[in-house]
């Protein structure tokens, strides 16, 4: 590849080749060489790329207006994507916030819990219970409440740090994940630290209902998300749903919610509910919440590209195909599917020390010894050399450190949820190729 100079630094100092169009799951860059995106992105095109009904449907909004400021005008673009989110949410859940990006849905969240307690003369809440490792965002506020010391601690004296509590990590400390105990142990840990901080400071427990980009796809063991619901009733602290990454179908439900029959207090999403053909996110909130709000003057929130048609017209659209094409049972049909072939994988590859995932957001990790599941020694830099191997043999996936510390490496592979079973033979053989080269590569820098 020609080094190109440029004015961007996304990537560190490292170059990628340039995009130059995409259609459904494949993506080509301008030299012609062709990727099989198997991550959708990072978990967002989860309709596939170039979906001809959106673009239509964005075409037939950018001709009658593409901005409209949410204070001088409503749309019926954003009224209808609105109706439709409520729609598809848990009983009460029927006021939207629309937003451009997951950063902002969970800052708004924040923002709207706090002030429902200080509508409600519960002035001394204000701590936000969150998982560590969990991953909430980049802005300083959801950066106060992710739990990754590599990411937040250069920023601790900017913002306010959070409790944290361990994520339910079962399969790193040897419990059974199916086993209720299990989630109750983990869940416990919530309580503990509502008592151990004052029930009466708490305000919130947010989850990711399956841990993303920070844990990797892993699934909460059984028991747990019903666990830590009840707990938050126990003690009046609001239950919130970060599902940026689980949203819009990607686990099998349209939202993992649907999974354990939860009833949030608030949930935010982003990422697939726009699938990438528009920056959108949105907080969808129980109304006891925004009444509450409204009638103590009024959220004191609110970005100025929030709702535009143009977006909430592609959320629309998306939907649609969503529902049109029951991609939310493709994607659980095919998920449980690459479930299988990761699994097979795994037999033959010991490197693969778990798989594990939920409907199309499915991960593997990397060990060193299944048996100690001692991660593979950090100065590898397995995350980043398997993703690049990957790259080069055709295949995009998603990697990310796993444990506290920079330490384990999972790859989470999340195509879109149109695949076929022809496009997971392809992505298993470009995998399966992908990990012997991977593992002839390590295997003398394991061995030294
Ligand atoms: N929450 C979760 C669970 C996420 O996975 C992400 C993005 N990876 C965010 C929040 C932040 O979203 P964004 O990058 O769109 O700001």
């Amino acid at each position: 590849m020609t080094q190109r100079p440029s004015h961007l630094f996304y990537q560190g100092r490292q170059r990628r080749p340039v995009l130059d169009q995409a259609r459904g799951v494949y993506m080509w860059d301008v030299d012609g060489k062709r990727y099989l995106d198997g991550s959708s992105g990072a978990m967002v095109c989860n309709i596939g790329h170039s979906n001809e009904n959106v673009l239509e449907a964005m075409r037939r909004q950018m001709e009658k207006s593409t901005f409209g400021y949410r204070l001088h005008f409503e749309t019926e673009a954003s009224e209808k994507l609105a109706a439709k989110t409520a729609e598809l949410c848990p009983e009460g859940l029927n006021r939207i916030f629309f937003v451009s990006g997951g950063s902002e849905a969970v800052e708004s969240a924040m923002k709207l819990a706090r002030q429902y307690a200080l509508a409600t003369g519960e002035g001394s809440r204000w701590k936000i219970i969150t998982r560590a490792p969990s991953y909430h965002g980049c802005t300083l506020g959801a950066l106060a409440i992710t739990g990754y010391d590599p990411l937040t601690k250069p920023f601790e004296p900017m913002m306010q740090a959070m409790p944290k509590i361990p994520a339910p990590t079962a399969y790193l400390d040897g419990l059974d994940p199916d086993d209720e105990a299990t989630g109750h142990h983990y869940a416990d840990m919530l309580e503990a630290k509502i008592l151990e901080e004052g029930p009466e400071s708490v305000l919130a427990f947010m989850v990711e209902p399956v841990g993303g980009a920070s844990t990797g796809a892993l699934p909460p063991p059984r028991g747990y998300m019903e666990r830590v619901q009840q707990i938050c009733r126990k003690y009046g602290v609001l239950f919130i749903l970060d599902e940026v990454m689980t949203g819009a179908g990607r686990t099998g439900a349209f939202l993992a919610a649907e999974h354990w029959n939860l009833t949030p207090d608030i949930i935010v999403m982003s990422k697939g509910f726009a699938a990438g053909y528009v920056p959108l996110g949105a907080m969808a909130a129980h109304e006891r919440l925004v009444e509450a709000v409204l009638d103590d003057g009024g959220f004191l929130h609110g970005y100025t590209y929030a709702g535009n048609p143009l977006a909430c017209a592609a959320g629309v659209a998306v939907i649609d195909e969503i529902e049109r094409n029951d991609l939310t049972g493709n994607s659980a049909v095919m998920g449980a599917r690459l479930m299988e072939r990761l699994t097979g994988l795994m037999q033959r590859y010991p490197i693969i020390g778990d798989v594990r995932g939920m409907g199309l957001l499915t991960a593997f990790e990397f060990m060193s010894d299944r048996r100690t599941k001692a991660p593979l020694p950090k100065h590898l830099k397995a995350f980043d050399r398997f993703v690049n191997i990957a790259y080069d043999n055709g295949l995009i996936v998603y990697s990310r450190r796993t444990r506290m510390g920079l330490e384990g490496d999972h790859i989470i592979v999340a195509p879109p949820m149109i695949v076929t079973e022809t496009h997971l033979d392809e992505i298993t053989e470009m995998l399966d190729l992908s990990l012997a080269q991977f593992t002839d590569e390590i295997r003398p820098e394991l061995d030294r």
